[in-house]
């Protein structure tokens, strides 16, 4: 059995790549989450992009660990906003975590914008990084440090006006995916898996995760 570390405190997002893990028919690994293995520091994120936060986290847990890696970063992007929240979308309204107070700026700040350019997505940076990529500190996607792998998933939709929905969190309740009249907050947690930008990152990080464990 490979153990494989997902850098991560949200019981949510285990149970999310254990199942993914065990649709694409990778046997043999089992994943751990931070609440399995012993404490380390976890460093701030200062990254510019969420690549780059996604890779520091996981490259700190493979170096902590001695364990191959995954971690994720992910936000809302509106483009009304030239791309903003983005990587502030969990502190877009000053404090970490509050998604009442982010949801709300957000509605205000985009009231007066248009149904037409009200376009937005859920982006998510997934990384994988195994010992072997655990020890130099560069950490550009594309360093050349072997090791180190990221992908995106992007869900593309529009920003609704008022939030609907009780399911997911942060900005679920006001972001309408393509394709479909209901939002995120709308959708059972299948659905939204089916869809999302994590569960499309994650997806896409399965055929590394084949090639390292
Ligand atoms: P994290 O990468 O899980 O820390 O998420 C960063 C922030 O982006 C969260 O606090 C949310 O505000 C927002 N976010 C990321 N993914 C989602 C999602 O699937 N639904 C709603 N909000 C999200």
């Amino acid at each position: 059995m490979t153990r494989v570390l997902l850098a991560t405190r949200n019981a949510k997002k285990l149970v999310e790549l254990r199942r993914i893990v065990a649709a694409a028919g990778l046997n043999g690994i089992e994943i751990l989450g931070l609440a399995d293995v012993d404490e380390f520091p976890e460093a701030p994120e200062t990254g510019a992009t969420f690549a780059e936060n996604a890779l520091a986290k996981a490259r700190d847990a493979a170096f902590a660990t001695g364990l191959p890696a995954i971690a994720d970063d992910s936000g809302i992007t509106v483009d009304a906003l030239n791309g903003m929240p983005g990587i502030f979308s969990a502190r877009w309204a000053g404090k970490h975590g509050d998604d009442g107070a982010n949801l709300r700026l957000l509605l205000a700040q985009t009231e007066d914008v248009p149904d037409e350019r009200r376009g937005a997505a859920f982006v998510c940076a997934a990384a994988l990084v195994t010992p072997a990529g655990a020890g130099a500190a560069a950490l550009a996607p594309g360093d050349g440090v072997p090791g180190r792998i990221v992908v995106h998933g992007t869900w593309r939709g529009t920003l609704l006006r008022a939030p609907r929905g009780e399911n997911g969190f942060g900005y679920d309740p006001i972001f309408a995916p393509e394709g479909g009249r209901r939002s995120s907050a709308e959708l059972s947690a299948q659905e939204k898996d089916a869809a999302s930008h994590r569960g499309l990152a994650l997806r896409a990080l399965v055929p590394h995760l084949r090639a390292a464990t």
